[in-house]
């Protein structure tokens, strides 16, 4: 078969890919072929010959190369929105290394409000939306930011020394907090916020010999926790928006890696499939939803299923060079949307 089509996508998961453009003076082969307004993107593997070598992936939307974050956003903002409302959401960034999740979910720098991503981008409209309805609900905002390194869960949002191992509450309760020893801290704005980033940032450096390559071995999982009390009628609502980058989703090579890094990269392994078995168990609508089987998943697991939402970022590097972990990527969306 020429094309490998994938079924529409139903209920309250949606998969976005988003394919990332060349650095600038990269001259580059692109297994880029197509891209359609309706999701459609064919994948070709220049190298071969034949027509056998392309295939079709259809998603809710991609985004191509020259797509700015603010158009990035306009889609995702339906979503962030909901949280005042008081639903659950969950929106990851999926890919390997370099594809370009970090730059989806906080943008290049900081500093450059542009430029930002979608969590920035997220709780400034969380701020704006909030504050134009506080003659009629009360929110309050809170944030907590931790690392999921190894199978272990860090706070990075401790400002009291090193970050310190956690548990996770095996707690199903609508709204209880999942991590409920990692820092919570109130925000009243994106200044608040950016502030609080910092904190992260120095946080997550800590023993790692490059920050870059720690990221790329650790999920971190923004969360911002969302009450409103409705000024009328006193009754409280509860959101809560979960922005996850995860670790680089790159396979590697049992023959080549040893000690510490075969280490890691069994555990990121292990927690991507689990995410991947716990959608498509969502997605098929099975009686049992296997969150056990990883921290991230039981990190998650309240924001997972249920009346909860959740988008999921594909990030692509068009990179001829990336070709085999593209389609690796691609079929894990594939396998859950
Ligand atoms: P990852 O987090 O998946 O490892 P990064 O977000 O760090 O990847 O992206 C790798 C490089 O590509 C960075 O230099 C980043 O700024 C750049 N990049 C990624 N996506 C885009 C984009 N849509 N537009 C411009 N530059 C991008
Ligand atoms: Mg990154």
């Amino acid at each position: 078969r020429l094309y490998n089509e994938v079924q529409d996508l139903k209920g309250n998961i949606r998969v976005y890919s988003r394919i990332r453009p060349f650095l600038p003076g990269q001259k580059k082969l692109t297994t880029v072929e197509y891209i359609g307004e309706n999701g459609d993107l064919v994948i070709v593997n220049p190298a071969k010959q034949g027509k056998d070598n392309r295939r079709l992936f259809k998603f809710n939307k991609v985004f191509g190369p020259t797509c700015s974050q603010e158009e990035v956003f306009i889609d995702t903002r339906p979503l962030i929105r909901s949280v005042l409302d008081g639903y659950n959401v969950c929106i990851f960034a999926y890919g390997q290394t370099g594809s370009g999740k970090t730059y989806t979910m906080s943008g290049p720098d900081i500093s450059l409000r542009e430029e930002w991503g979608v969590n920035y981008r997220a709780l400034n409209d969380l701020f704006e939306i909030s504050q134009s309805r506080k003659g009629s609900i009360a929110y309050e905002i809170g944030v907590q930011m931790v690392e999921i390194y190894n199978e272990q869960v860090r706070d990075l949002l401790s400002t009291s020394g090193l970050p310190k191992r956690l548990g996770i509450w095996n707690s199903t309760q609508p709204n209880g907090l999942a991590v409920p020893d990692a820092a919570m801290h109130s925000v009243r704005s994106t200044g608040d916020v950016l502030d609080l980033m910092k904190i992260g940032l120095s946080n997550r450096a800590v023993g790692a010999t490059a920050l870059n390559e720690r990221s790329s071995r650790s999920h971190s999982v923004l969360t911002i926790h969302v009450r409103g009390v409705d000024l009328e009628t006193d009754a409280i609502l509860r959101g809560c928006l979960h922005l996850i980058d995860l670790a680089g989703s790159e396979r590697v090579d049992r023959s080549e890696a040893t000690g510490d890094r075969l280490k890691e990269a069994q555990h990121i392994n292990k927690s991507l499939s689990a995410l991947g078995d716990v959608i498509f168990a969502l997605a098929q609508k099975t009686a049992h939803i296997p969150y056990r089987n990883s921290k991230l998943t039981q990190v998650l697991q309240s924001s997972l299923g249920g009346q909860a939402k959740t988008l999921m970022f594909v990030q692509i590097n068009p990179d001829v060079e990336s070709y085999s972990e593209t389609i690796s990527t691609l079929k894990f969306a594939e396998r859950v949307s």
